[in-house]
């Protein structure tokens, strides 16, 4: 199986800086998102010790070889690696103290068919199949407890004033919970990572109309940015757009 890729971050209109920050490796289907929190420009380095730190430890790895028992070991103990180096640094520097960030990570292994997600926080996964979107992370919020709860509809979460409130993040503790997510692999799936400025913009709805009308990643992912500016470009917003290919197809 073949792919392409693409990916955006954009600061958004309202905040001063961009503290989301991703890493792509198309030549070994790997792909990471995170969005810092913090202040003092904490943010932006929590969330590229996470993607820098994850790339590292799958490139040391060697980990577009393994099988995907191996992969998801893996994606747990650099995802936990990172919270731990994070966390040591906001220990360490009194003006990173606090500092935290979301960590979602997309791995291939196009020999098997299948891939894996390593994913703490709110930013997100879908994957988009026959026009269908699907939501394959699930948040770390508070207001995601309430939909599970039954006192929360997905919409009105999505607009609750506790909306950005996250009960799981990187660097906040010394220890992480990092859940796993296993897919399989199908030419036309397209996959999208993106960070809370994207989801907190646009319904679903709207995500897998761009995502099924864009004719490459490139012109998806410029699409979903314009589109959450368009709506207020509240917070940082970044895409990553994956999509599968036959061997051979173009
Ligand atoms: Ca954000």
């Amino acid at each position: 199986m073949r792919w392409l890729t693409a990916a955006r971050t954009d600061r958004g209109r309202k905040r001063s800086s961009n503290e989301d920050a991703f890493s792509l490796r198309a030549d070994l289907g790997f792909f990471a998102l995170a969005d810092g929190m913090g202040g003092h420009a904490a943010g932006e380095v929590a969330s590229q010790m996470a993607v820098d730190r994850m790339t590292e430890e799958y490139l040391a790895a060697g980990s577009d070889a393994l099988a995907p028992e191996e992969l998801e070991a893996t994606l747990i103990a650099a995802t936990q690696r990172a919270n731990a180096a994070i966390f040591e640094r906001s220990e360490r520097e009194l003006d990173k103290a606090g500092m935290g960030t979301t960590l979602t990570t997309l791995a291939l292994v196009p020999a098997e068919r299948v891939c894996r997600l390593a994913h703490v926080g709110d930013s997100r996964a879908y994957r988009l199949r026959a026009d269908t979107l699907v939501q394959l992370t699930t948040d770390h919020t508070w207001v995601q407890q309430q939909v599970q709860l039954g006192r929360l509809s997905p919409n009105l979460a999505r607009h609750h004033p506790f909306a950005n409130i996250v009960t799981r993040a990187l660097g906040i503790k010394g220890e992480v919970d990092v859940d796993v997510v296993r897919g399989e692999l199908q030419p036309g799936d397209v996959f999208l990572l993106c960070s809370d400025g994207l989801t907190g913009m646009l319904p679903d709805g709207e995500i897998g109309e761009i995502l099924a009308a864009a004719a490459t990643p490139e012109d998806a992912v410029a699409a979903l940015v314009d589109a959450a500016n368009a709506a207020g470009g509240y917070d940082n917003i970044t895409a990553i757009v994956v999509r599968m290919l036959e061997r051979g197809s173009r």
